[in-house]
């Protein structure tokens, strides 16, 4: 189902700090006041250091918020934690019974929704999530807090640990989906206009209200590789017939007419779909 290219949808976006920002550096440094200070992810870019919203953060915080819009929809995604009762888990199982691999296609076929995008420990996902840089200034903050434990959750006997974060920052970011659905680029879309005004919690410490982070400024690029005629709003490139939407507003209208429910999710077959 892979070894053809039939479609891509790349998404670029702003993402900018509501308040501070902390994606911790270490593997685990748990608010442990012994360990070496808390530093904020950072990577190098153009021999600068800079902070980062890695792709897989992006990812994993969407991912989520996919699964509670489309229990809302009244479709059941599977639990991705649980290794017995998730997507993957009932694949190999199943495999393993009938001593048959399946196909890309039948995998695809028989994976809930969200792995149907995301894709899962048997199947590659669709949509890609690219590391966010941020453009223009930004603003690193440091603050000294209270060390709290974390079994007790009472304060560790007054220690005090410092940390640094993104005290701002606007984040250029990109996605691109391949080979997808109409249905899915709607999903991403709907995720961005949810909740208070475009606003997605990622990183440490939001409970004290860090992490909010605004989506702006999205635009949309669709190329289709397969289509003989050129419907509106489409140019023709070398191998592929393209389309950009500029604005949150445009998007909207033009992903209008699309739903996400059983039929549409059920779709495998990418030959006949639509151009949007
Ligand atoms: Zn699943």
């Amino acid at each position: 189902m892979f070894s053809k290219l039939y479609n891509e949808a790349i998404i670029r976006l702003d993402m900018e700090t509501v308040s501070p920002l902390f994606i911790k550096a270490a593997e685990d440094s748990s608010l442990d006041p012994t360990a070496a200070d808390n530093t904020y992810l950072a990577f190098y870019k153009d021999g600068e250091l800079v902070p980062v919203i890695p792709g897989t953060s992006i990812k994993g915080v969407l991912r989520s918020s996919a699964e509670e819009l489309i229990k809302s929809q009244g479709l059941e995604p599977c639990n991705i934690l649980d290794n017995k009762q998730n997507c993957a888990g009932i694949l190999r199982r199943e495999q393993q019974r009938l001593e048959k691999k399946y196909s890309a296609k039948e995998k695809y076929d028989k994976s809930c929704p969200i792995c149907k995008l995301f894709g899962s420990n048997v199947m590659k996902s669709r949509i890609y999530f690219y590391d966010a840089f941020p453009e223009g200034e930004y603003r690193i903050g440091k603050r000294t807090s209270v060390a709290i434990d974390r079994i007790t959750g009472a304060s560790k006997g007054g220690a005090l640990f410092d940390f640094e974060y993104v005290e701002y920052a606007r984040f250029k970011s990109e996605i691109k989906l391949k080979n997808f659905f109409a249905w899915q680029l709607k999903l991403i879309y709907k995720l961005f206009e949810r909740r208070n005004n475009r606003l997605i919690t990622f990183g440490g410490l939001t409970s004290k209200g860090f992490g909010k982070i605004k989506i702006d400024n999205i635009d949309l690029e669709l190329r289709y590789y397969n289509k003989s005629e050129l419907p509106q709003g489409y140019v023709e490139k070398d191998y592929y017939i393209s389309r950009k939407i500029n604005g949150i507003e445009n998007v909207k209208r033009a992903l209008k007419g699309i739903c996400i429910n059983e039929n549409t999710v059920k779709r495998c077959d990418l030959e006949n779909e639509q151009a949007i």
